[in-house]
């Protein structure tokens, strides 16, 4: 057991790690060209943060959750999502007090104890942004328009946006009346756990994958179809300035987020071919949210997005991803002083900026050459006895195989402004 990781966890390996690198720093160039600046929070939490911000009627809450009680006697939690953790840390920090709205992204590892099948684990990563202090939609349009410019930048293809809005506290409460009204006689046909979100959160019954509820559901009342005019309106604002850029949609009035706290847009990113974990990013507004954790009423819209399901998503659509950074130098040496020579003039050469490497294992020149082959290196460089007594070395340039004799001293230089 001691050499398997806990069930859903994963290692990203060297070879794998460049996937990321690369999809990360596409992320921080565009969170930068939209302006966004990063937030890292602590990845445990009061688990009171998540009952407030995420919700106690979600599943994630009540039953995904990594909760233990600390040395001190305090609940702690996982963070299972971050917009918790982003909502606090901007009432802790005030940040309401400066100049709205406040734009955070942030990239890491959330936590939910999850059935474990492919694209779904329990330990996996997220990228995601929150905008805090502003209710237009605007800014909507643009969470989204940033969510779909990021799939293309990395390449994406079928991916779909589905989009809806859950309208307002009030718009809510109309349409709870009349789906209350439109359910109550098919009560007993819905599954369970939709018996229970009746009562409790009735809304989801929209979402729910179960047959026989999609059965009863299928042609009940929508949240889109109770909105108020100013929900209506803003809906509209959205859709209009999605079109403006042209951003491509399909309304989904079954998207619902459930929570009294969440308000408007609601969005879900689909790929089309990556089976039943198809959702490879979501978000929504949550204009009470904010309010709910303790903070003033402020307005606030993010999304989050999984960047397992985005890089397995791209492998499936055959995207080739950059290669990592490659070594430079080879120091290949014949003999022990070589070998010392070798080690100062690798640390030289990293000190001036460049990626050197030599053998730490004793193999034999051959051995050392096939090595510098795999890292394939820009240069190798020849070091024996011999070349120690003229004080030179051999500098092979691998990409034409041309080679040089090199004075000791000059090496650094001479590689240096080859390349
Ligand atoms: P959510 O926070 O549930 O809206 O999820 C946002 C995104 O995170 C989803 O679209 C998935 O891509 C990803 N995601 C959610 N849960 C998991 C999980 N257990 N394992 C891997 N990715 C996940």
């Amino acid at each position: 057991m001691l050499t398997l990781g806990p069930k859903g966890t994963n290692d990203i390996m060297p070879g794998e790690i460049e996937k990321w690198h690369y999809i990360e720093d596409i992320i921080r160039k565009i969170c930068h060209e939209y302006g966004y600046s990063e937030i890292r929070t602590p990845i445990f939490e009061h688990t009171e943060l998540f009952h407030r911000g995420v919700g106690d009627t979600t599943d994630v809450v009540e039953k995904e959750m990594y909760t233990f009680e600390d040395k001190g006697k305090r609940s702690i939690s996982l963070r299972p999502e971050n917009t918790a953790s982003a909502v606090r840390a901007y009432v802790e920090h005030k940040l309401y007090a400066s100049p709205q709205p406040v734009k955070v992204y942030y990239i890491g590892q959330m936590f939910r104890y999850a059935n474990v099948q492919a694209g779904r684990y329990r330990q996996f990563h997220q990228f995601g942004v929150e905008v805090f202090g502003s209710r237009d939609p605007a800014v909507d349009a643009e969470v989204i328009a940033m969510a779909m410019d990021f799939y293309n930048r990395l390449g994406l293809k079928e991916i779909e946006l589905h989009i809806n809005s859950v309208g307002c506290p009030q718009c809510r409460s109309a349409h709870r009346e009349e789906l209350h009204n439109y359910l109550k006689p098919n009560f007993d046909g819905l599954c369970k756990l939709c018996q229970s979100r009746f009562t409790r959160n009735p809304m989801r019954i929209l979402d729910c994958k179960e047959e026989q509820c999609q059965k009863f559901s299928k042609d009940a009342p929508t949240t889109t179809d109770c909105l108020c005019e100013e929900c209506a309106v803003h809906f509209e604002g959205v859709k209009k300035l999605l079109d403006s850029i042209g951003i491509s949609y399909i309304v989904d009035k079954r998207l619902v987020r459930g929570l009294d706290y969440y308000t408007n847009t609601a969005f879900e990113i689909m790929a089309r071919d990556i089976g039943a974990q198809s959702s490879i990013g979501g978000g929504g507004r949550y204009d009470g949210l904010i309010e709910q954790v303790g903070g003033p009423p402020t307005p606030g819209i993010g999304y989050a997005l999984g960047m397992e399901r985005i890089i397995t998503t791209m492998e499936r659509q055959g995207i080739s991803f950059p290669k990592g950074a490659q070594v430079d130098v080879f120091i290949a040496t014949l003999g022990e002083k070589a070998k010392t020579k070798a080690f100062q003039l690798v640390y030289n050469l990293r000190g001036s900026g460049l990626a050197a490497e030599m053998d730490l294992v004793g193999k034999s020149l051959k051995a050392q050459m096939k090595q510098a082959n795999r890292f394939e290196c820009k240069f190798t460089l020849i070091l024996g006895e011999e070349e120690l007594e003229k004080g030179i070395a051999v500098v092979r340039d691998m990409a034409n195989g041309e080679q040089a004799e090199v004075p000791l001293q000059e090496v650094v230089q001479y590689i240096a402004e080859k390349l």
